[in-house]
């Protein structure tokens, strides 16, 4: 006699893996949020680079970044403890205590870079930490090792590859796919870092090319690092400029870099804005000092401006933007 139980067992079990099923895709579209386009990726893996107090990075991409992203870089490597829950959300080494959790605030140290990389491409990690003999490769996939850690020969560092990104997101493939492809992006955003971290030489090359589109190396010379980025014309052309406040009632702020003069004549706007060593794009500010330049400099109306601005971190929200971007 039929009690309808099994039918009830059915269901749940089928309650069950669709409840997997929704887990995975709500992570991929949360992944998709923080990682839009493979040069959201870069710049997350230069920042980790640079957080690890590298001196040297160098990105190599493949297909506008959709088949292959390696950043590789001489930091301080990642502890063979850590590698099990590297990309795991809201996992960071950088937070040791309690206070500071203003600095997530701050700089944006969510721990969700990594993780999302892995829940939209396949992310495969070599790294090796001061004194080791070896280092250790291990890939992930949905958040996870998908095996042991393997001892590897290693130079000093970390490099961490992404291939195949996107592949489970049919759409947003096709759509990258068939725009200009974002390797054009990844070499602006290298040369942007390029001439705020001068400490540090970047590379920039495409997969199968023997020059890299972006090749600095430092120097103690901002006005150096800008004519080896963005040539001679844009360096001869440029004054420092300088700013700051220091009364609490109002504001306190430091700013420094350089902009266009009325010889710099370009098609658009180059803006390249660090807010507490952290690239950021603020629109408001652009548009401010275009009218400045439309205004006073009609021949000349379309500026270079490097600007670098230290606040204190308690004004700063990086994380209102998924990408931390704005
Ligand atoms: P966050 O940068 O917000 O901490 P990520 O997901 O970007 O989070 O990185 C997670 C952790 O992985 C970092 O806190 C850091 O400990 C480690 N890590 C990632 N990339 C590197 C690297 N290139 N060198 C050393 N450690 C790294
Ligand atoms: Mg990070």
């Amino acid at each position: 006699m039929w009690t309808g139980d099994p039918c009830i067992i059915a269901v749940s079990e089928f309650k069950a893996t669709t409840d997997a099923v929704e887990e995975s895709v709500v992570n991929r579209i949360a992944a998709g949020e923080v990682i839009q386009r493979p040069v959201s990726a870069v710049k997350e893996l230069v920042e980790n680079s640079l957080d690890a107090s590298s001196t040297s990075i160098s990105v190599l991409v493949k297909d506008g970044g959709l088949k292959l992203i390696q950043v590789s870089d001489d930091g301080h490597g990642i502890r063979y403890e850590d590698l099990p829950i590297l990309c795991e959300r809201h996992t960071t080494s950088k937070l040791s205590k309690y206070e500071d959790l203003q600095s997530i605030k701050s700089m944006g140290f969510r721990g969700e870079a990594l993780a999302s990389m892995t829940y939209v491409g396949h992310v495969t990690v070599t790294t090796i930490t001061r004194g080791q003999l070896h280092g250790y490769r291990v890939s992930y996939r949905d958040g996870v090792m998908e095996n042991e850690p393997k001892a590897c020969a290693a130079v000093k560092g970390t490099q961490i590859v992404i291939e195949n990104l996107f592949y489970n997101m049919i759409a947003r493939r096709k759509t990258l796919q068939n725009s200009a492809d974002d390797y054009t992006k990844i070499v602006d955003l290298l040369s942007r870092f390029a001439i705020h971290h001068i400490d540090v030489s970047f590379s920039c090359r495409k997969h199968g090319a023997a020059r890299a589109d972006v090749h600095s190396v430092a120097t103690p010379s901002r006005l150096n690092a800008i004519r080896s980025v963005y040539g001679l014309l844009v360096a001869q052309n440029l004054i420092k400029i300088e700013a700051s406040d220091n009364d609490p009632s109002s504001s306190v702020f430091e700013m420094d870099g350089f902009i266009s003069n009325s010889n710099y004549v370009a098609k658009k706007t180059t803006m390249v804005l660090f807010i507490n060593d952290r690239l950021v794009e603020c629109t408001a500010l652009k548009r401010a000092l275009e009218v400045v330049y439309v205004a006073t400099l009609p021949k000349a109306s379309k500026p270079f401006i490097y600007m670098s601005i230290t606040l204190p971190p308690e004004h700063v929200d990086v994380n209102v933007h998924p990408t931390k971007r704005e």
